[in-house]
């Protein structure tokens, strides 16, 4: 390999991994990780993908594991900033896109404000993933002119969200980190003037060999979630497009030495 000569500023790039599918991250993505002399990854990349490091990067994983605690995003942001000002090319990984519910934005501001150079590279959210992989349409012309993105998260025990202005017809919803607040979102949806009957489905772990699906309705989804064991990383979509379900006639092919 050519010596080059590293900036001593440091360098970082956040680059989405995809969905979960190690065929699903970008070809930018795959060249950036085996570039990099340090990834910094969390729970929802797919295992495929860190096949993709580079063999000899360190690799530092930031997510939550069982009995541990999740590395505090600050913690997180220092390691980056420590890491680049080493003179490491440092890619910070994460599920899906960076900057959709991946806090891609808090990380950008303080590298940023460090003075280090970095590159943003984005990868297939998870609704993208879960619409693809089951076969149904975000968007159609008879069914939903919208779709919005919206985080389910609790915050002291609520989910703090513009209920009537999601209770639209014609709209799809995919609820990012939405199990937990289940019942609120659906209670919530139906007072807010969203048919109890309106199509739904719970989507667990989208373009993973284990991933499922578990369609049902907007009244139904915390007992669907209950019956099935369905816990996170899970999606919930609601929304007329439900209607419009493939998922029996629609698969993803796999490299042909795994098939
Ligand atoms: N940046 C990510 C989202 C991170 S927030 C993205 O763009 O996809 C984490 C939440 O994303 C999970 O709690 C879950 O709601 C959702 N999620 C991520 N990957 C998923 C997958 N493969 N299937 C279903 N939901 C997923």
């Amino acid at each position: 390999m050519t010596q080059t000569t590293r900036p001593t500023i440091g360098r970082v790039a956040l680059v989405g991994a995809g969905p979960g599918d190690p065929e699903l991250i970008t070809v930018k993505g795959v060249r950036l990780l085996r570039e990099a002399d340090v990834v910094i990854y969390d729970n929802l990349v797919g295992d495929g993908i860190l096949d993709l490091i580079s063999p000899t990067a360190e690799r530092i994983f930031v997510g939550k594991m069982a009995g541990n605690h999740t590395l505090a995003q600050d913690d997180i942001c220092r390691l980056l900033v420590d890491k680049a000002l080493t003179g490491k090319f440092v890619v910070r990984l994460k599920g899906g896109d960076p900057f959709v519910f991946g806090r891609g934005g808090e990380e950008l501001d303080v590298l940023l404000a460090a003075g280090i150079h970095v590159e943003i590279v984005p990868g297939v959210t998870a609704a993208l993933g879960a619409a693809a992989s089951f076969g149904f349409p975000l968007t159609h012309r008879d069914h939903a002119q919208s779709c919005v993105f919206i985080t389910g998260h609790l915050k002291d025990d609520s989910v703090d969200l513009n209920w009537p202005a999601l209770a639209q017809p014609n709209q799809t919803i995919v609820i990012y980190m939405g199990i937990t607040g289940l019942e609120i979102i659906s209670a919530n949806l139906q007072a807010a003037g969203l048919p109890g009957n309106t199509p739904a489905a719970l989507i667990y772990r989208a373009t993973w060999p284990t991933q499922g699906i578990y369609p049902c309705q907007l009244a139904t989804l915390s007992e669907t979630a209950r019956e099935n064991m369905v816990k996170p990383p899970a999606l919930i979509v609601i929304g007329s497009v439900m209607q419009l379900l493939k998922n029996d006639r629609v698969a993803s092919s796999r490299p042909a030495e795994i098939q």
